[in-house]
């Protein structure tokens, strides 16, 4: 489904309305993750008959909408996250952002939203970067955390593909998601709950896939466990962490060293961070790096077997998460961490992942998935 015959996103009719009233930063130190906002947001407004209006950057404010909307009822929204990063030049650089700009259209047409020209909207959000880059904090781990949305906004009841729709950004400073080094975590791995499925959503970014996983995770933080690993299908198949892709770095049962994560079969989300890995992982030629599937059986005889070496989660809001702990069945298996030092809370190879996307994202290795702004 492509909308692209009316009018496309230009970048260069660009209108830009600055604030007059630029908020004050919040200290590095007190950046809760999601809950400051910039001074400006992008904005543009897509109509069936006309195409794409011109985009504009104007100050962060409230959105306006009826409430037929149908955003308000089918959940008819998707959207991106990515990061804007300071490096020690004081350049901005965005991390692959091609990639998310890819994804995002092909949420908006799982959604019948309308298609937008990435490259287009990625130089909009340039100006607004440069227009906003005192909220992009400096340091290492801090950035601004960037949520293109997009949402339809015809008022009507009816069930039916939006006929108007509009397209915002916003950017919110955060800093590390652990500011005193990692913190591994626990899971409760979830069967009773799916979270997708084969010709499902699950590989699109929208809003309808989110809030349905919201009270598995509540429950499961009630019994202590951080994060769902969701499972699909009678043998308990592995494919996410809360919102993140999973990777498993183990003996495999041949004996092989592999890092393996689930495949791209349609109800996983295809990760920015979990492709950069598995092309760094690739590219170091150390162990076997697999797109296969797992299940939890296999997963509890390997930890039995001691043959896990470690257990992580990626994603752009943390790059990776140690795993410690999987409930399964009403049993904790124990994943191990680093068994050189029992107070590290990170593996060798997730901590080199970290590392290394860490040093491209700010720019300390030169990268072409880096791109200065
Ligand atoms: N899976 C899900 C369900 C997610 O919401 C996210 C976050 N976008 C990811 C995986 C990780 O994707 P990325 O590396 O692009 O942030």
């Amino acid at each position: 489904w492509n909308s692209t015959a009316t009018a496309g996103l230009k970048a260069d009719l660009l209108r830009v309305t600055k604030t007059e009233n630029p908020k004050a930063l919040v200290a590095n130190k007190d950046l809760i993750f999601g809950r400051t906002f910039s001074d400006h947001m992008i904005t543009a407004e897509w109509a069936e008959n006309k195409g794409w209006d011109a985009p504009e950057v104007r100050p962060y404010d409230k959105i306006c909408l009826d409430p037929s909307a149908v955003v308000f009822h089918y959940a008819s929204e998707c959207f991106e996250g990515m990061k804007a990063y300071k490096d020690k030049q004081g350049k901005i650089r965005l991390f692959r952002p091609d990639m998310n700009m890819a994804r995002m259209n092909r949420s908006t047409a799982r959604i019948a939203l309308p298609q937008f020209d990435g490259d287009e909207l990625l130089k909009v959000i340039g100006e607004y970067l440069k227009i906003d880059k005192r909220w992009i904090p400096e340091g290492r781990g801090y950035s601004l955390y960037l949520r293109p949305t997009m949402i339809g906004t015809q008022e009507s009841l009816g069930v039916a593909a939006s006929n108007r729709a509009m397209l915002f950004v916003i950017g919110s400073p955060v800093g590390p998601y652990y500011p005193t080094g990692f913190s591994a975590v626990s899971l409760k791995a979830t069967n009773e709950y799916v979270r997708a499925w084969p010709r499902g959503t699950g590989d699109s970014k929208i809003g309808g896939n989110y809030a349905p996983g919201l009270l598995p995770q509540l429950l499961a933080s009630k019994q202590g466990y951080q994060q769902n690993l969701w499972l699909f299908g009678e043998n308990d198949q592995l494919t996410e962490v809360g919102a993140m892709n999973l990777f498993v770095l183990w003996k495999n049962e041949q004996g092989e060293t592999e890092l393996a994560t689930p495949p791209l079969d349609g109800s996983i989300l295809p990760g920015v961070t979990r492709d950069s890995i598995l092309s760094l992982a690739r590219s170091w030629g150390e162990f076997k790096v697999t797109e296969r599937y797992m299940n939890m059986p296999q997963l509890r005889d390997a930890v039995r077997e001691k043959r896990v070496l470690e257990v992580f989660g990626a994603g752009t809001a943390c790059i990776v998460t140690p795993v410690k702990t999987i409930e399964y069945n009403g049993e904790d298996l124990h994943i191990p961490l680093d068994p050189s030092d029992p107070t590290a809370q990170a593996g060798p190879i997730t901590k080199r992942v970290n590392d290394t996307m860490m040093d491209i994202q700010y720019g300390e290795i030169e990268h072409p998935w880096s791109v200065v702004v």
